[in-house]
């Protein structure tokens, strides 16, 4: 058994990874690696929320998304990289969870909120797609993670996930509801009530220069994108200004870029003076240095990536998944186990074959 504390964190397949991606959780994702059991999960059946009718393109950004973790980083050697649809117990849990949590508090979410409005979801979506949130719940609790690095976005999500394994242990296994939250396991609590973990930039703004940047609304900088196409797009990243001795806002999108990619301080920092006082200085400019410094921090990624295309790296790919998603059965059913212990619901043990 690995005695490390657990992370669990993960992706939807509705797309490839960005540089938001990176500096909101990838990044945390692979300095930890070593220090946590992480498990890293494919949320392939919640992709299905909101394209049910694409199931080509979500198999094939499943393959995508999980070259892009080796890519970034992530050591298939040390992490546990999980496919949401071979774990069972995750949709049973999310049963369970969802009797727990009124229904007028999942729609109150603010991130679905926000999710419904971004994406043009209207008053159609489907009813599976608030659900998503209950399931989270569920993909993060199986783990019995300390941690949960995410972007700011997913914040209120891990807020519900916590609310539901503080009820989850008041309810069935007589944890007093004022127990603090990192007494919940020692007090006979079934979940750990994990704590959120923030990246540097809790919230990258896309190259449209307002919304959160996503793979769902074509402004991204994508970890697969040539330096061409870096370019082209930090081109038209839109700040309003007219000319360079005009003085610019160093909190728009261009300057948080500026922050969060070029490594210099020294350099920041100048560029900052300087584009505060319109000291002469160009947008076009900043944009080149910024679109140099997100190469640089591609560049070895690309390398890593080269190794994984075509159908060789799709096969290296499924045999990973196939081989941790075994592992992580093991770990998600003993859990499933126990809260159905707790909830008097312990009929009989199983085993998952993954042959
Ligand atoms: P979608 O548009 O389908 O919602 P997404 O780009 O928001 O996709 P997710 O799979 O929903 O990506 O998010 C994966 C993780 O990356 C989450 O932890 C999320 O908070 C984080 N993340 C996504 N976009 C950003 C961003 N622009 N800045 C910081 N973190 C981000
Ligand atoms: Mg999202």
């Amino acid at each position: 058994m690995d005695k490390r504390p657990r992370i669990l964190t993960g992706d939807t397949p509705t797309g490839r990874l960005h540089l938001g991606h990176w500096v909101g959780s990838l990044e945390n994702r692979i300095r930890l690696q070593n220090d946590y059991d992480c498990f890293f999960l494919i949320a392939n059946m919640h992709a299905f929320t909101t394209r049910a009718d694409e199931p080509a393109a979500i198999r094939r950004d499943t393959l995508e998304i999980v070259k892009d973790w080796l890519a970034a980083g992530i050591d298939p050697e040390r992490s546990t990289l999980v496919l949401q649809t071979e774990i069972p117990a995750i949709a049973e849990l999310s049963w369970y969870f969802a009797m727990l949590l009124p229904f007028n508090r999942v729609m109150r979410n603010p991130t679905l909120k926000t999710e419904i409005e971004l994406k043009d979801l209207g008053d159609h979506y489907s009813f599976g797609f608030p659900l998503y949130a209950v399931g989270q719940c569920a993909d993060i609790l199986v783990f019995r993670p300390e941690l949960v690095p995410v972007g700011e976005d997913q914040v209120a999500h891990i807020e519900m996930c916590r609310e539901v394994g503080r009820r989850f242990n008041w309810t069935y296994a007589g944890v007093d509801p004022q127990a603090k939250d990192e007494d919940h396991i020692a007090r006979g609590g079934i979940f750990p009530i994990p704590r959120a973990l923030v990246g540097r930039v809790g919230r990258l703004t896309g190259t449209d220069g307002k919304n959160k940047m996503s793979k769902s609304l074509g402004n991204a900088i994508f970890l697969t994108d040539t330096n061409k196409e870096i370019k082209k797009k930090m081109g038209a990243l839109y700040t309003g200004r007219k000319t360079m001795t005009e003085p610019g806002d160093v909190n728009n999108a261009l300057f948080q870029y500026v922050r969060a990619f070029i490594k210099d301080p020294a350099r920041v920092a100048e560029l900052e003076t300087k584009y505060a006082a319109g000291d002469n200085i160009g947008d076009g400019h900043i944009k080149v240095e910024v679109a140099a410094a997100m190469e640089e921090l591609l560049e070895p990624m690309r390398q890593r990536r080269a190794a994984l295309e075509g159908e060789a790296g799709d096969r290296r790919v499924l045999e990973i998944l196939h081989a941790h998603t075994a592992k992580a059965n093991a770990v998600a059913e003993e859990t499933l186990y126990a809260a159905k212990q707790a909830m008097k619901l312990d009929f009989g043990r199983r085993s998952i074959v993954f042959p």
